[in-house]
């Protein structure tokens, strides 16, 4: 059947301005790290994105090694581009990374300026786009000088096939070291994508400051803990969770005691404040107005609905906080 947008899609949830750039991102936007690869259902992963896009989510993130097998993500996408979303690619942020291996010899990992220019190659033919929205680099290389990583980053944009700059996985010491090489040659860095969620604060330890004086966005990734910040594993491992599949990044060792009785007390948090617990964990993040948007993954329509009801109600009240972070704090 002939897919149409929905009308009423930019209804849905609010559009936050990326620091100080001029490009506004979603609230909650959609990764394809998981659930949209070569050996996923096809049909699943399309409805998924263009469920997520008749719902408000403009930005889809990939990078180039996201599937399996890697590079398949963006196949994905690229196949839907082609088809249902053709005629609305000037209404997608579409970003894409390359920073871990992605192929053998030593041009297909880290931060060489030939490791970024030649995969952003190989993500845009795959997705079949003339350019990305954003292009990352994916981590930081200890062993190449921050400027040729930055400066790939900045004659990219200049070449016309990334519109814009970003980082991920640096810490706030290299983020604010980062920023002022692309400042100096003219690319701003627009964002940084770290990891943040309720079980892991680390950005909440000097990052956001940087970002927030250095006029950065941030977009955290894995803001449910891979699922673990859910309804998912409240009575047991779910045969179709990702924790039951095959993922290398999450595996029943990270269900100990001490994390179900905290994802059960999060959970009482959630239903007294009405919400869903990956709801209450998104809304946590996005109460901090330096945060630009949440990046979430889904294997299913519903958990995209779900996740979306969070930008109903981000904010907590003093008591809210402080009964999450005890629950949080405690061993
Ligand atoms: P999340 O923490 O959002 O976890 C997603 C998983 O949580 C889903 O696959 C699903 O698990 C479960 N889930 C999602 N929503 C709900 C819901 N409403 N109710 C119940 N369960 C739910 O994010 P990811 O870890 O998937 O990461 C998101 C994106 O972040 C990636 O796709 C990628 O774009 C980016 N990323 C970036 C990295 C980087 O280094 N820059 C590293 C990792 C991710 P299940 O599959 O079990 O149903």
């Amino acid at each position: 059947m002939e897919y149409t947008a929905k009308e009423n899609r930019y209804t849905q949830i609010p559009y936050k301005r990326c620091g100080k750039s001029g490009l506004k991102l979603p609230a909650v936007s959609l990764g394809l790290w998981h659930n949209f690869g070569g050996s996923d259902e096809y049909k699943n992963s399309r409805k998924m994105l263009l469920h997520a896009f008749d719902n408000g989510i403009t930005h889809f993130d990939l990078a180039n090694n996201y599937g399996p097998p890697p590079g398949s993500a963006e196949e994905t996408l690229g196949k839907v581009l082609k088809n249902e979303l053709k005629g609305h690619r000037d209404e997608l942020v579409i970003s894409s990374k390359a920073g871990y291996y992605m192929w053998p010899g030593p041009y297909g990992d880290w931060g060489s300026r030939k490791y970024l220019i030649s995969s952003l190659d190989q993500s845009l033919k795959r997705m079949k786009l003339q350019y990305v929205d954003i292009f990352y680099s994916h981590r930081p290389d200890p062993d190449t000088p921050l400027e040729e990583t930055m400066g790939a980053l900045h004659d990219i944009v200049k070449s016309g096939k990334a519109i814009y700059a970003g980082i991920s996985n640096y810490s706030a010491e290299m983020t604010l070291q980062a920023s002022e090489i692309l400042q100096a040659l003219g690319t701003p860095c627009l964002i940084h994508q770290p990891k943040y969620n309720m079980f892991e604060r680390w950005v909440e330890g000097g990052l956001l400051d940087v970002l927030e004086k250095k006029g950065i966005g941030c977009i955290p990734f894995s803001p449910l803990a891979q699922g673990l910040l859910t309804d998912r594993y409240l009575n047991g491992i779910p045969k179709d969770s990702r924790i039951a599949g095959s993922s290398i990044f999450l595996g029943k060792n990270a269900l100990t005691e001490d994390t179900i009785k905290k994802i059960k007390s999060l959970n009482d948090v959630a239903a007294a404040r009405g919400q869903s617990l990956a709801q209450m964990a998104l809304a946590w993040i996005l109460k901090d107005s330096r945060i630009t948007s949440v990046l979430i993954g889904s294997s299913k329509i519903k958990q995209i609905d779900d996740s979306l009801k969070a930008v109903q109600n981000t904010t907590f009240s003093a008591e809210e906080i402080s009964s999450i972070d005890k629950i949080l704090s405690k061993d």
